[in-house]
Formats: C-alpha cells, sequence, structure tokens
C-alpha cells in the first residue's frame, strides 16, 4: 500500500511547479529542520533572521505582484508552498498568513503609494504582516467588534484590544480591523495598515501559550489613543474593511485546507512506514486486519479531500469559487485531517502520545485548523446558506 498517490491534476502539473516545489522542500530541510522547530517551539516564536532567509529565498513574494518586488505567481504557487510546509511539518512559521491572506488587503485594495511603502519589505522579510481582526468578546461574530477608529483631522485615534493575533508579537505591520462607524454594523468597518513602530499608544500583550503550533507566535494587541494617519486607511475610503475581509476569505480557507492536506499526508507517509516495521503477534503492526482497514479509511479520506481541492483551486484560478464551496473545502479538509491525525496516533500506540514523535506534534498542531479562519461550525452556517 502506498500511503498517498494521487496524481497532480493536469494544471498543477508542470515542470517549473515541480522545481518551486524541490526549492521549498530544500528551503525547509535546511532551514527548518527538527532541532530548528523545537527551538521555536520552546521558545514561541521565528527569529527575524529566519524570515530574512525565506525572503531571500523567495518563499515570501510568491504571489505579491513583481512591481512590488514579488514574483507575481498564481495561486497553484501558494498552494505548494502551503503544502510542502505541511508536509515538512514546518507550520511553527507563519509565512501562509504573511504572504497570502495579509500582503493581499495591501496588493488588492491599498493605493499604489501604500503598496510601494509596504510590500517590498513584505517581500524580502524586513517587514514582517499581521491581520487583526478577533477581539476577547467577537470571534466568529466580527461585527461586534469594539475598536474603534475616529477620524481627527489627518490621522485616525484607534482605542481597543485584539486577541489570537498570529505574529503579533514580531509583526512589525498589521492590517486591523476597526470600527469607523460605530453604529452601522458591517458597513462602519475599516481596515488600517498600522506601522507599528511609527505610532504610539500601541502596546503588545504577553506571548500566549498555546496547545500546539507554539513556536507561531500569538499575542494580544493594545491600542489606546493610537493616532495612525488617514493616508493609512486601505483603500482610502472608509467602512469597506468588512467587504474586503469577505472578498479574501475564500482564498484563505484554501490556505488552511491546503495545509492541512499536507499535513494528512505526511502523516500518513509516516503511519505506514511505522506500521510496516513495527513487530508484533509474530508479524507487522501492519499485517492485522484493523491496521489495513483504519489505513485505507484514512486513505480514502485525504484522497477525497485532496481531489476536491484541487477542484476548488482550479475554480479560484478561474475566479469562480464561492464562499460556500470554499467553507466546504475549509470544512472537509480539516476534519479529515483531524480524523486521520487521530487514527494514526493511535496505530503508534504509546509512542504517538510522546512529543518526541512528530504524529504527537501533529495532533496538537491539527487542532487549531477546526478553529482559526472561520471555525468548523461557521463553514455549516456558510455552506447551509447555499441550500
Ligand atoms: C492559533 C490561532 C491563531 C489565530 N490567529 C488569528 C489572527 O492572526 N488574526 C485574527 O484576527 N484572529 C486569529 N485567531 C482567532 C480565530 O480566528 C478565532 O478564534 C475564531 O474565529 C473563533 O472565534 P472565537 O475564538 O472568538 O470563538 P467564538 O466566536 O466565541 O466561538 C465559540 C464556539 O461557538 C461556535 N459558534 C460561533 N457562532 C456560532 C453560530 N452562529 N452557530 C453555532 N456555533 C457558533 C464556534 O464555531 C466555536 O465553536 C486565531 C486563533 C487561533 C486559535
Amino acid at each position: 500500500m502506498s500511503a498517498f498517490d494521487l496524481p497532480r491534476p493536469a494544471f498543477m502539473d508542470d515542470e517549473e511547479i515541480r522545481m518551486f516545489a524541490d526549492s521549498v522542500d530544500r528551503f525547509l530541510d535546511t532551514n527548518a529542520g527538527p532541532a530548528t522547530l523545537t527551538q521555536w517551539r520552546e521558545q514561541g516564536y521565528v527569529e527575524q533572521d529566519f524570515w530574512r532567509k525565506a525572503g531571500d529565498a523567495g518563499i515570501l513574494g510568491v504571489s505579491i505582484p513583481e512591481a512590488y518586488g514579488g514574483s507575481g505567481l498564481d495561486f497553484r504557487y501558494d498552494a505548494v508552498v502551503m503544502e510542502r510546509q505541511g508536509r515538512k511539518h514546518a507550520l511553527n512559521f507563519a509565512f501562509s498568513l504573511h504572504s497570502t491572506v495579509v500582503a493581499p488587503y495591501i496588493y488588492h485594495y491599498a493605493t499604489e503609494e501604500q503598496c510601494k511603502a509596504w510590500l517590498p519589505g513584505a517581500v524580502s522579510g524586513d517587514t514582517l504582516l499581521a491581520v487583526a481582526m478577533t477581539e476577547p468578546g467577537a470571534g466568529s461574530d466580527l461585527q461586534g467588534m469594539k475598536t474603534t477608529a475616529i477620524r481627527d483631522g489627518d490621522h485616525y485615534v484607534i482605542n481597543g484590544q485584539k486577541t489570537f493575533i498570529s505574529n503579533g508579537h514580531a509583526c512589525s505591520l498589521v492590517v486591523l480591523a476597526a470600527k469607523t462607524d460605530p453604529s452601522a454594523g458591517a458597513k462602519g468597518i475599516s481596515l488600517f495598515a498600522v506601522e507599528v513602530d511609527k505610532v504610539e499608544g500601541f502596546e503588545r500583550g504577553r506571548l500566549l501559550h498555546k496547545l500546539g503550533q507554539e513556536g507561531r507566535d500569538t499575542a494580544e494587541l493594545f491600542f489606546t489613543d493610537m493616532r495612525v494617519p488617514a493616508e493609512n486607511l486601505i483603500g482610502g475610503v472608509e467602512g469597506q474593511g468588512f467587504r474586503m475581509l469577505m472578498e479574501q476569505l475564500p482564498k484563505e480557507r484554501l490556505v488552511i485546507a491546503w495545509q492541512a492536506m499536507g499535513m494528512m499526508e505526511a502523516a500518513l507517509e509516516i503511519t505506514v512506514e511505522h506500521a510496516k516495521q513495527r513487530k508484533m503477534f509474530g508479524g507487522t503492526l501492519f499485517d492485522q486486519q484493523n491496521t489495513k482497514f483504519k489505513l485505507a479509511e484514512c486513505k480514502t479520506r485525504a484522497t477525497v479531500a485532496k481531489t476536491f481541492l484541487y477542484h476548488c483551486t482550479e475554480q479560484l484560478l478561474a475566479k469562480k469559487l464561492d464562499a460556500a464551496t470554499a467553507s466546504m473545502a475549509k470544512l472537509f479538509v480539516t476534519e479529515a485531517q483531524a480524523f486521520v491525525i487521530d487514527e494514526c496516533l493511535q496505530l503508534f500506540g504509546g509512542y504517538g502520545y510522546m512529543t518526541e514523535y512528530p504524529i504527537a506534534e501533529m495532533y496538537k498542531d491539527a487542532r487549531a485548523f477546526r478553529i482559526y479562519g472561520g471555525a468548523s461550525e461557521i463553514m455549516k452556517l456558510l455552506i447551509a446558506r447555499s441550500i
């Protein structure tokens, strides 16, 4: 039994993509090997120097337009980065968030001048990006956010608090969602690019200790009469933030699903290997019928998940991916990931519970996938709206 052998569809199968995938693998093998990943988990963050190395290797600017220093490639290349990152289990480094989730808010909606000011640094790894939507009192229900941005002359005065912000500890530019008109619901939300070293009234909270993905820094952010220049309002028009968030979410959901997919495949691969060499009852663990049935079920779910993910990726490239279908991808792939990793861990027995075994780390890291980027329940709500 091969752990996983789904051929790439034609649109994902060209020499350039294969070479790119190899270069991502080489970068991760050299710079994010097991010892480094352990160090990141222990300290709770990744050094800025690593981001610069990723910038030098061309990994941060994959889909950022060439005019701003990026490679201007399409989502297939983003998908490859996410998948390889999941495969190598190097998820403690939030470059997907940086370049595939946050940077697009800038290059799709900011002015030419803003793009020129902010994006080259994001491509080189000198500027670290974060996106701050979630608040202590508003996560799934984003419209309930309390952070306000009130115009005062040439500035906005921002007050409020955000939580669970990935890259929050290390970021230098935050795309921040705040209410410019607190009485207007979703239409009162705007996005700001906050250059955190250039403003007063910005404060980072402590590094939050997480169940998994420990090396990917996650922090609270506080804003007290923080004065942000009016020209940092993304797009220059108030009240467009919620629309921007909604437009970008389908892609964000595929980004998460591709990482989940990579991790699922890695889990299957190491489990098949383990099952075939673990001796028991005069044979191997793999010889037991239960093992074959479990692995067959896992392989089936992974194959179905990946087939659908390819379909959604093709839809996205053709600009046809709607919110409900993207939600189905995130829901199905991350639920399959949870199922597969749990079954795989069981096949490792006691070793699966020891964090020195990658399957245990995967089990911890996978849990967040069904929560962030829209929890599974929110995916179901969105899908149900299409019925
Ligand atoms: C590791 C990690 C990294 C994150 N990074 C970021 C980041 O970089 N930026 C950012 O802004 N946020 C980030 N988040 C926050 C994340 O997006 C939120 O945690 C998520 O959207 C859920 O919001 P919440 O935690 O407030 O839970 P709640 O909204 O309180 O939800 C609690 C539970 O209720 C369910 N629920 C909610 N509404 C409904 C409903 N209508 N019907 C049925 N069930 C419902 C949810 O699905 C969930 O199970 C991160 C979270 C984690 C764990």
